[in-house]
């Protein structure tokens, strides 16, 4: 290897580990451009240990319950709102939505089945993913902790034991409906429970009562995140929820490949 040749090798190899474009990628001066202008993401600072991250709307921070109603016996003990009569839910509406929660199911345990630390997370005021002291308490798998109730069974069980702190992350994607009433397109959920990963885009079949089928029917876009009161004192904390709007971009042109001296050909 020749001196010369050797520096020029090394300008190659230094210029591809700093990402320049074109140079790296010497094998092919071809670049496709998918012909979409995207508008810019917005810059978000996330939020450190499960805290919420810049855009969130915080729901509870441990010090009031002054996003929510529905009931008033609820109550703030040390920093985590417990479970009282009555459903609570939020005044604040809301679609498609990235939702954390944590919660923790009393201790000692009392009770077994879905009579043992019992509530629900009620997407819409209307779907439920259910939460329940699912640790070493066997029950139907379609209603333990992480099921959409009625329809799926989480694919795993990840549940901490009860009086420890369990984490829902929720992505959750609206039903649409046409202006007729009929189904446009179904929910869809993914949730990491404890950070493992138990719904993946499932799509839910309807509401989730007890005693029907699921079926859907037509509510607005938005509407509010539902606790259930299921007769148990659960403590819940740290719940934020974050608008997951689409992704803006419009196509400008038609997709294309540029080479390296910049003549552009179309996509076939
Ligand atoms: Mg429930």
């Amino acid at each position: 290897m020749t001196r010369c040749f050797r520096w020029f090798a090394l300008g190659i190899l230094t210029a591809a580990a700093l990402g320049a474009p074109g140079v790296g990628s010497t094998a092919s001066a071809q670049e496709f451009l998918n012909g979409i202008e995207w508008k810019e993401p917005a810059v978000v600072r996330p939020g450190e240990n499960g805290g919420p991250p810049s855009d969130a709307v915080v729901l509870f921070d441990g010090k009031d319950l002054s996003a929510w109603e529905g009931s008033t016996q609820w109550k703030v003990v040390e920093g985590a709102m417990v479970s009282g009569k009555g459903d609570l839910r939020t005044k604040a509406a809301f679609g498609d939505c990235q939702l954390h929660i944590e919660w923790a199911a009393p201790t000692p345990a009392t009770g077994n089945g879905q009579g043992r630390g019992n509530s629900g997370v009620f997407l819409m005021n209307t779907y439920e993913i259910q939460v329940l002291d699912s640790f070493e308490n066997k029950t139907y798998f379609d209603g333990q902790a992480g099921a959409i109730y009625k329809q799926t069974p989480p694919a795993v069980n990840a549940t901490r034991p009860p009086g420890t702190w369990n984490v829902y992350d929720i992505i959750w994607t609206a039903p649409r409906f046409a202006a007729d009433g009929s189904l446009k397109s179904p929910a869809y959920i993914t949730a990491l429970h404890n950070g493992v990963l138990i719904l993946n885009h499932f799509a839910l079949k309807g509401d989730t009562p007890f005693n029907r089928p699921p079926q859907y029917k037509a509510h607005p876009d938005r509407l509010p995140i539902r606790l259930q009161d299921h007769g148990n004192p659960m403590r819940f904390r740290n719940i934020w929820i974050r608008e997951t709007p689409p992704v803006e971009g419009k196509q400008v042109r038609e997709p294309f490949l540029r080479d390296g001296k910049g003549v552009e050909t179309p996509v076939k």
